[in-house]
């Protein structure tokens, strides 16, 4: 609750704890290799906004050995012929019959048609939409297409300005990047953030005239440890990622660009043992080295904050249904239990518990409340109008037939929102970000270009589908992050701080989960529709 900084819901938060050992107990029955202690037990370590160890892990790949094990039982399932994958599929829109969900319309990608498919209930599990910001630690391929588009059909979108900023990531080196690398934040537990104390070095670590190691300890500012000496290198991201920004505002960061700080192993080298680092790390020194060239063992790493997870998302009731009925939603899509700030680890945990503790249970309460479910067709008139919505949709986008690439343009509304709707925000700035996002809109509306055809396999189709969805997007980032006069967690508004820097949240104003509500088109404002957050248990607090 304290990590979301009050702004999650209780009973959410409540259940998720009371699920979570389950989805350990899960998770080693799969066949996740979890890290272990010598004798058997399974191993804990801390993470951000932790002051103890609680976290399972497998070294430091924990979410994709997380995926593998649901994987592989994904495909016993499909041995026994239970499940139906059906690959190379986007979902393109909802179908609602009578008001309710009762099917989608999908595009094949590889050959570029539509099919319908219909059902008893549909649940939409498609991700975060970190990537309205172009460059973020996602996969290329992720989009909030599916998403936005049950918003578009009447599914509230909530507190889509909680954007979770990660201290940790390999910073950006140039303009024809496409994609940020993450340092598993695992590497605050041994490692120590720094920067120069004197502008002077800094400066020189900027022109390349001096290397990290050079700098005497004296001359280091481990400015999280002499800020939060209770956390030091382990506060949450949201706080470790807008000290670094601080810093490097303030002319200190490390390298070429300015846009980045120390992360040290050098100390716990020294106190572990290279061998100990290089077990509990390894892995993520490679990376690191093959990406940058630098050994983590003889130089510090350099990282900068990166736009990493949303903790917004479609609104959903306690049992995971949306604004529409028979629409659900789970994982990272939703908005349910984070608040406005995501604790290390916890992603998984949640997109777990939706998965196989909540949602198989109240997914029945949905069906069971249903008199005898009527088969309903494909060749009902809601599907040939959703169908027919797409396909206009698509011959709308292919038919601007302009200049720009998907990505130049894409490219351009992440830059935009970086600077006006990122880590720190003011009103000036979003208004400003609004105005920008509009009129590139309209850019993208007149000048866009699509090589190709509709038929068969064509990439570039499907990112401008995104890339229309990540604009609608990051207006409700913008617009949302305007309606809360508040920081709190990722939403960090540089009005409302205290004197020492930290974000100012007002528990008396804006104590709500915000849900904005579609108004028919994407040009018309959406409306703001709170719900109010209720505790019981815990008292809301200030430190
Ligand atoms: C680099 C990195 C490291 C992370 N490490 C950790 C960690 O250690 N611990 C932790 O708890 N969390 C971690 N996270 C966060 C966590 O991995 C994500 O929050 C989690 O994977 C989200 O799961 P999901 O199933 O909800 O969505 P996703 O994993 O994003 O899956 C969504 C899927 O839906 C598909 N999709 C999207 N749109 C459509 C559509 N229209 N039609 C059909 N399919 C669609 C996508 O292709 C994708 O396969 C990490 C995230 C990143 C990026």
């Amino acid at each position: 609750m304290k990590g979301g900084d009050y702004r999650a819901r209780e009973a959410n938060v409540y259940r998720l704890a009371e699920v979570s050992n389950n989805i350990i107990d899960q998770c080693v029955a799969q066949g996740v290799p979890f890290a272990r202690e010598y004798g058997g037990m399974l191993a804990n370590r801390s993470f951000g906004g932790a002051q103890v160890s609680r976290t399972f892990y497998a070294k430091g790949q924990t979410g994709q050995q997380l995926l593998l094990g649901a994987y592989s039982s994904l495909m016993c399932q499909v041995n026994a012929k239970k499940v139906k994958l059906y690959t190379r599929y986007e979902m393109e829109d909802v179908v609602i019959v009578n008001g309710r969900a009762r099917g989608i319309i999908a595009k094949n990608l590889v050959s570029g048609k539509l099919e319908r498919f219909s059902a008893n209930a549909v649940v939409i599990a498609t991700g975060g939409y970190g990537n309205t910001y172009f460059l973020s630690t996602n996969a290329m391929g992720c989009n909030c297409t599916a998403a936005i588009q049950c918003y578009r059909k009447g599914a509230y979108f909530a507190n889509p300005s909680y954007v979770q900023i990660h201290p940790t990531c390999i910073p950006v080196h140039g303009d024809k990047q496409s994609k940020l690398t993450l340092m598993s934040e695992s590497l605050r537990n041994d490692g120590r953030i720094w920067v120069p104390k004197k502008l002077e070095d800094a400066k020189k670590l900027q022109r390349g005239e001096i290397r990290g190691a050079d700098i005497p300890e004296e001359d280091r500012d481990y400015y999280l440890e002499r800020r939060y000496p209770a956390f030091g290198n382990l506060v949450p991201r949201d706080v470790a990622s807008r000290a670094a920004k601080e810093r490097c505002d303030k002319g200190y960061g490390v390298n070429n660009t300015g846009l980045a700080v120390f992360l040290d192993f050098s100390e716990s080298i020294n106190r572990l043992g290279k061998d100990v680092v290089e077990q509990r790390y390894g892995n993520l020194f490679d990376m690191y080295e093959e990406i940058t060239d630098e050994s983590p063992y003889e130089t510090p790493m350099m990282i900068f904050p990166a736009v990493h997870y949303t903790m917004g998302g479609i609104w959903v009731d306690y049992e995971l249904q949306t604004s529409i009925k028979g629409l659900f939603a789970i994982g990272e899509c939703n908005f349910s239990d984070h608040g406005a700030n995501r604790l290390g680890a916890s992603a998984l945990m949640q997109g777990l518990a939706d998965g196989y503790f909540v949602l198989p249970y109240t997914i029945q309460n949905y069906l069971a409340d249903q008199e005898v479910w009527p088969k309903v067709s494909t060749d009902l008139p809601e599907f040939a109008e959703a169908e027919k919505g797409v396909e206009a949709e698509i011959d709308r986008l292919m038919n601007i037939k302009g200049k720009r690439s998907v990505d130049s343009i894409h490219k351009e509304l992440g830059h935009i929102m970086w600077e006006h709707v990122g880590m720190g925000r003011t009103e000036k700035g979003l208004k400003e970000g609004i105005e920008m996002i509009k009129k590139l809109k309209k850019e993208f509306e007149t000048n866009l270009f699509i090589p190709g055809s509709k038929e068969g396999l064509n990439t570039e189709l499907d990112k401008a589908i995104h890339l229309r969805d990540f604009f609608t997007m990051g207006l409700l980032i913008a617009n949302d992050a305007l309606s809360r006069n508040e920081s709190c967690g990722g939403h960090f508004r540089e009005e409302y701080q205290t004197e020492e820097g930290e974000a100012k949240r007002d528990d008396e104003n804006f104590f709500y989960v915000g849900c904005w509500e579609y108004q028919g088109n994407d040009d018309k404002a959406p409306e703001l529709i709170k719900e109010p957050l209720e505790y019981e248990a815990i008292k809301v607090q200030n430190t």
